[in-house]
């Protein structure tokens, strides 16, 4: 028998159809409170989009741990043979909830991890660097690359203005005009926890350390037309192909590993390991196995356990740290400070962000929304005399120290000896890509300054892609000018 429609407190309601009004053709009376009920439920049915990471798709799955990592970390869920739940949102970064999938864009690759010891995320991309490396350029950064205040129009040659201005972008912009800046799919591109963070092992040594999601399925790409046509057809073309390969049994996995730098190393190394424009070659740090992390379960919901689902940076487990990146450390602050303006303050008791393996003896309470609470004995304060949790450094570890210089600073990073806004984008453009990609980065870049690039910002774009290499600089310009004079 089909279940009577309530009220959002169970009261059987009268109709599905009909408000109720004076007479047939009388006003709609204001005691109708079901209608009142619905109606505006309705208006409140989102929350504010992302500011960035807008548009995303997830889904849940496992880590197994297959190698023997513990000589460099004692967290728990990086211990040979364990296996934790996870969760994923993959996203782009610029574009609104609605917008194509297959834009060129990076990706973001958020991964939770509910285990023991509270939940770990790692919040990636899927790319090794940053734009920037500092978050007070953030703001100004993602503005650039957003909406024009008059029109509501993209531009690119805002983009490219901050890019030139800026030219630490290098690195990541020739990234993200070559292949691996449109993916073909979510399954088919790897992921980086991007950012240098600590592990500590059981006797207290510590490490840097660079996280890799190495792709099982294979790197593959959509060229900008295969792309542009998708963007027209299927604007959710990844999200279905994430949802539906799931659906059939098929699921993506991706193989974990890590770089690791001893910490007595960091400060001889060729670059500065802690900046987020930068790669440690995996020719001086090669890739370490960890785990295989598979996605085996589609959301039943999405609002509730994808749109709400909340990963911050700051969620670290005992074992794991931070390190001197500085971007890393203005995310820290920020994600947590979105999530409470989004979805609120209490957001770590939604279902995807809700502890699952671990107890939660936290003193916070109240606030809006809030419907978990301890037992009316546990003190709401600490220390206190009767039995409430205290701190225990010996299972907290700590979150990675490090040494300070101890002084007050606005400085850049300090330079290694290989250091500069373009080597590692040259050496990209050189050494890593085969002439079919430079081909098509070439392409690429010229289509989209084609897009809107003018002077002054157009004699820039030249000079940064020369100082990144001479002659890709010069195919640029040459594509550029031809396409202009003709
Ligand atoms: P390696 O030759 O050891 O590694 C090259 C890396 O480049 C591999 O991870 C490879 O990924 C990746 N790659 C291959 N094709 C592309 C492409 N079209 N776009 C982006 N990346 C690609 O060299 P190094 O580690 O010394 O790094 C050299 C350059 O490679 C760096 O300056 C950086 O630009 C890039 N790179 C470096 C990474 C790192 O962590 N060291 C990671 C990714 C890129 P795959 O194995 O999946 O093919």
């Amino acid at each position: 028998m089909t279940k009577p429609t309530t009220t959002n407190t169970g009261i059987p309601v009268s109709s599905d159809d009909e408000s109720l009004t004076a007479g047939t053709q009388g006003p709609i009376l204001l005691h109708d409170h079901y209608l009142i009920e619905k109606l505006a439920q309705f208006n409140r049915e989102r929350v504010p989009e992302r500011i960035v990471h807008a548009k995303g798709s997830g889904a849940f799955g496992e880590l197994v741990i297959t190698n023997d990592v513990s000589a460099y970390t004692k967290a728990k869920l990086f211990q040979p043979g364990k296996r934790t739940e996870s969760l994923v949102r993959f996203s782009t970064v610029a574009g609104e909830q609605g917008s194509p999938d297959t834009w060129r864009d990076p990706r973001g690759f958020a991964v939770k991890f509910y285990t023991e010891e509270g939940n770990y995320d790692i919040v990636g991309n899927n790319t090794p660097v940053f734009f920037i490396k500092d978050p007070i350029k953030f703001p100004d950064f993602i503005r650039s690359q957003k909406r024009l205040p008059g029109s509501g129009l993209r531009d690119h040659n805002m983009q490219w203005d901050f890019w030139t201005l800026r030219p630490e972008t290098a690195h990541q912009v020739t990234w993200l005009m070559g292949d691996r800046g449109i993916p073909k799919t979510y399954r088919h591109m790897d992921g980086f926890g991007s950012h240098t963070y600590q592990w500590v092992n059981a006797a207290g040594e510590r490490f840097w350390v660079k996280y890799h999601f190495k792709t099982d399925q294979g790197v593959e790409f959509l060229t900008q037309a295969e792309a542009d046509e998708l963007a027209g057809k299927d604007a959710d073309f990844h999200r279905r192909d994430l949802y539906d390969s799931i659906e059939r049994g098929e699921f993506p996995s991706w193989t974990l590993k890590v770089q690791i730098m001893p910490v007595a190393e960091a400060e001889g190394y060729r670059f500065n390991p802690f900046d987020l424009t930068k790669v440690w070659s995996q020719k001086d740090y090669p890739l370490i196995e960890v785990g295989k992390w598979t996605l085996n379960r589609n959301p039943r919901n999405f609002h509730v356990e994808i749109e709400q689902a909340a990963f911050e940076p700051s969620n670290l487990v005992p074992g794991v740290g931070f390190s001197p990146d500085k971007m890393l450390l203005g995310r820290v602050f920020a994600y947590a400070d979105a999530h409470r303006y989004r979805i609120g303050t209490n957001y770590a008791q939604l279902p995807p962000n809700r502890a699952k393996a671990a107890e939660v003896n936290s003193y916070s309470k109240e606030g809006p929304m809030r419907y978990d609470f301890n037992d009316p004995e546990v003190p709401v304060y600490a220390p206190n005399s009767f039995g409430g949790a205290h701190a225990d450094p010996e299972k907290a570890g700590d979150e990675g120290l490090w040494n300070y210089d101890g002084q007050s600073v606005r400085a850049g990073y300090i330079q290694h000896r290989e250091d500069g806004d373009f080597t590692q984008a040259g050496t990209l453009v050189r050494e890593v890509l085969d002439d079919g990609e430079r081909d098509r980065l070439v392409g690429n870049v010229v289509g989209h300054i084609l897009g809107g690039v003018q002077e002054p910002v157009l004699s820039r774009v030249f000079e940064y892609w020369k100082n990144v290499d001479t002659e890709l600089g010069k195919r640029i310009e040459e594509g550029v000018r031809s396409s202009l004079n003709g």
